[in-house]
């Protein structure tokens, strides 16, 4: 489903969604994801990038994600590269941040968006008013870590400093309105030696910035699937470098074939997170091998489930929105939480309104789901108080 397609106003979601319940907690949002294509275009225009496309028309062709372009999680993470070229920098990070953190309060209730992302519905069914925000420093520094060179033209700790400075303005801006903070995200892309950096880079600076929350771990899982014991342990040190006991801790990990069920548990057990994003190896082995021990672990250890339904559906991870309706329906089942995001709501020309209209339109979600999903993203929320 296109934002095109639905219609201001008659939306299942709006006669779902209570009054009391206008303001919504969303956690799993990229921030390479989370800046509309127009706004990505004026800040290359602005920052003189060239090479990026020859049109405008090209430029959001190439950035959107859709079933035409991705097919799989390495396709559709093939151009964030360019968009972390086009962020990189305190400043760029900066204004980054403050775009995504706007669009979410302003255009995540909504359901229609105009070709470029922006925003085209005056009636939003909610604001997202507690907003977590993902990223990698290390990305951010200028350097195409695909060429394999570890160190980047800007300052990483200017970078984080000028995050969390951009984070707390929108907060005094919006008087309340808006809360938000940060998961830094390793990298199965990168290598040890800047991995290790970014897990120093953490502990340093949460002794005094706030608005670091957590860490992640993301990127393909063909670059990196930690099913050797060796590489698993140093992840697990470097998550314990970085957030030891008081930082938040989720994980992306079993989205794609690449990791097996004997790994996602490990993964789980070694990285000791409290959230895992798309753990999709562990409800297709109990369809497919009725093997139940990946949800019984999440079951057991009370994870909540990060899930993105579009990205999930154009990763190839899930099928369909009936097969997302199992997937929702199998970690009621087995008494596991889970709660909904968009992941890159910008790239997908989507919205968090958008997602769960999706669900409900194709009878995958039932509206008391839907209602828990929302409390569940509350509890879940690394963002204190
Ligand atoms: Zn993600």
């Amino acid at each position: 489903m296109t934002a095109e397609n639905t219609t201001t106003g008659a939306t299942l979601l709006r006669q779902v969604v209570p009054p009391e319940k206008r303001e919504l907690t969303e956690l799993h949002v990229h921030l390479g994801g989370s800046v509309p294509i127009y706004r990505l275009w004026e800040m290359g225009i602005a920052r003189g990038i060239r090479g990026v496309a020859h049109s405008y028309e090209d430029f959001i062709r190439l950035l959107h994600r859709s079933s035409e372009n991705t097919g799989d999680l390495d396709h559709y993470l093939e151009i964030f590269d360019i968009i972390e070229l086009i962020q990189a920098g305190p400043s760029a990070v900066q204004e980054s941040i403050l775009i995504a953190l706007n669009g979410a309060y302003r255009t995540g209730g909504m359901t229609r968006l105009g070709p470029g992302g922006e925003g085209g519905d005056p009636e939003p069914i909610f604001t997202i008013s507690r907003l977590e925000l993902r990223f990698n420093p290390m990305k951010r520094t200028g350097v195409l870590f695909s060429r394999g060179e570890p160190s980047g033209l800007f300052d990483v700790d200017r970078i984080i400093r000028a995050a969390c400075e951009a984070a707390e303005e929108s907060e005094i801006a919006y008087r309340g309105g808006i809360r938000t903070g940060f998961l830094f995200c390793f990298g199965r892309d990168m290598s040890w030696e800047v991995n290790r950096t970014l897990a120093e880079k953490v502990r340093y600076w949460k002794k005094s910035q706030k608005k670091i929350l957590g860490v992640d771990l993301a990127g393909p899982e063909s670059a990196m699937t930690l099913s050797n014991p060796a590489e698993l342990e140093q992840m697990a040190e470097l998550f314990d470098i970085a957030a030891g006991d008081d930082l938040g801790r989720t994980v992306h990990v079993g989205e794609t074939p690449h990791v097996n069920l004997d790994t996602f548990i490990a993964t789980i057990k070694a990285l000791k997170p409290h959230r895992v994003a798309h753990p999709v190896v562990a409800a297709r082995s109990f369809w497919e091998q009725n093997d139940a021990r990946g949800l019984e672990l999440l079951a057991e250890r009370d994870i909540c489930c990060e899930l993105c339904v579009k990205s999930n559906i154009l990763t190839k991870a899930i099928a369909d929105a009936a097969e997302y309706g199992r997937f929702i329906r199998t970690l009621d089942e087995f008494g596991i939480r889970y709660t909904f995001s968009t992941d890159s709501p910008a790239l997908q020309l989507t919205t968090l309104a958008n997602e769960l209209e999706f669900l409900l339109q194709h009878a995958a979600v039932t509206p008391e789901q839907l209602l828990r999903a929302f409390s569940t993203a509350e509890q879940a929320t690394f963002i204190k108080g």
